[in-house]
C-alpha cells in the first residue's frame, strides 16, 4: 500500500508525511491563509526537501511562507527547522519560550540525540540540525496570536509531555495542532471503534498532572478536530481526550505499581514489560486484529519511550521526595 506523501485534509491544510523511519509515523502540515502560508511541525532535517517539493508542486513561492511553527523542540517536530528556515527567506520561527535557545544553538539537542542513538543512526534518522539566527526567532506565550495572511492562529502553553510545548488553535477549521500533547494515534491501529489513542510520556519532562491539565485546556476550546503529529487529522476529539485522561492515570498507576515491586536494577525492564502488556491489551480490546508481531512493531517504539519516560519521572520524583 503506497502512502500519500501529501494529502489535502480540508480547510486549506495539507498533511505531509515526514518520511521519518517509516510511513504514517510523523506528519507536518502546510496551512494556507490566502497568499501566505505557515508550516506547522517540520519533521527532521531529512524532511526539508519534501516540504520544499510541495511548495514547488503547488507553485507557492518560498517567500510566501511567513511562519515555521514547531510545537516543541523534540527532533521529530523541530529537527528540520534550521534547514527549512535557510530555504524560506521571509519566514519567522515561532517557538515556545523554553525551546527558543535550542533552536538558536542546537548543540545540546544534537548531543542528546547522538548519545541516545549513536552517530550513525542519528545521521540516518535526523540528518543534521542547523542553527537559526536569533533575529528570526519569535517566542509565543500562552494566548498569543498571529495572522497567516487573514487566518488567525492562537497559541496555548501546554506542558506535560514537555515543558517547551505549545499547541496551535486554528479557529477557521475549529482544529488544534496538538504536537504530542493530545497523544498518538497511528492509522494502522484504527478499527471499527475509531482511532486508537495513547498518551506519550517520552523522557525527560513527563508531568502527569500538567499533561492532564493541558488536555483539558484543549478540550475546553471545544475543537471539532485535532491534527496530531503522530498521526494526522482526527475528528470529534472529545471522547478521545476523555480516553487520554484515563490512560494518563493508568500510566501513573502502572508506574507506581511496578516501582513498588522493583529495585533500581529491575525497574526499567519491568516498566517496559508492563507498558507492553498494557498497550497490547488496550489495542486488542479496541478491536485491533493485527498479528502480534505487527502490533509490536506498531507500538514498539512507544512502549520503549513511554517506559523510559516513566522511569525518569519515577526517579526524579523519588529524588524530589
Ligand atoms: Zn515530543
Amino acid at each position: 500500500m503506497a502512502v500519500q506523501v501529501y494529502e489535502d485534509i480540508g480547510h486549506h491544510i495539507t498533511r505531509i508525511d515526514t518520511g521519518m523511519i517509516h510511513d504514517e509515523l510523523a506528519a507536518c502540515y502546510l496551512l494556507e491563509g490566502g497568499d501566505e502560508y505557515a508550516v506547522i511541525e517540520t519533521g527532521t532535517h531529512n524532511t526539508v526537501p519534501r516540504i520544499l517539493a510541495l511548495l514547488e508542486e503547488r507553485a507557492i513561492r518560498r517567500d510566501q511562507v511567513s511562519y515555521v511553527i514547531p510545537t516543541h523542540v523534540h527532533l521529530d517536530h523541530a529537527g528540520g527547522v534550521g534547514g527549512l528556515m535557510e530555504a524560506l527567506p521571509r519566514a519567522t520561527l515561532l517557538v515556545h519560550p523554553r525551546g527558543a535557545r535550542h533552536m538558536i544553538d542546537p548543540s545540546k539537542l544534537k548531543a542528546g540525540a547522538t548519545a541516545v542513538y549513536g552517530e550513525k543512526a542519528f545521521g540516518e534518522i535526523y540528518g543534521d540540525i542547523i542553527p537559526v539566527s536569533e533575529d528570526r526567532v519569535r517566542t509565543m506565550a500562552d494566548g498569543d496570536e498571529i495572522l497567516v495572511g487573514s487566518r488567525r492562529l492562537v497559541f496555548f502553553d501546554t506542558p506535560g509531555h514537555a515543558r517547551h510545548h505549545f499547541c496551535v488553535y486554528d479557529p477557521a477549521s475549529r482544529g488544534i495542532f496538538t504536537g504530542d500533547t493530545f497523544g498518538l494515534s497511528y492509522p494502522v491501529l484504527t478499527t471499527a471503534k475509531g482511532p486508537f489513542i495513547l498518551p506519550t510520556t517520552t523522557p525527560v519532562q513527563f508531568d502527569p498532572s500538567a499533561l492532564k491539565a493541558s488536555i483539558r485546556k484543549l478540550l475546553a476550546l471545544a475543537p471539532e478536530r485535532v491534527y496530531l503529529t503522530h498521526y494526522g487529522r482526527l475528528d470529534n476529539p472529545q471522547p478521545l481526550g476523555e480516553q487520554l485522561l484515563i490512560m494518563v492515570d493508568d500510566f501513573v498507576a502502572l508506574a507506581e505499581g511496578v516501582a513498588a515491586c522493583s529495585d533500581d536494577d529491575t525497574l526499567d525492564g519491568n516498566l517496559r514489560r508492563a507498558m507492553a502488556d498494557y498497550l497490547l491489551a488496550a489495542a486488542r480490546s479496541h478491536g485491533c486484529t493485527l498479528a502480534e508481531e505487527q502490533l509490536r512493531t506498531a507500538l514498539g517504539m512507544d512502549i520503549q519511550l513511554n517506559s523510559q519516560g516513566l522511569a525518569v519521572w519515577l526517579r526524579s520524583r523519588h529524588r524530589a521526595g
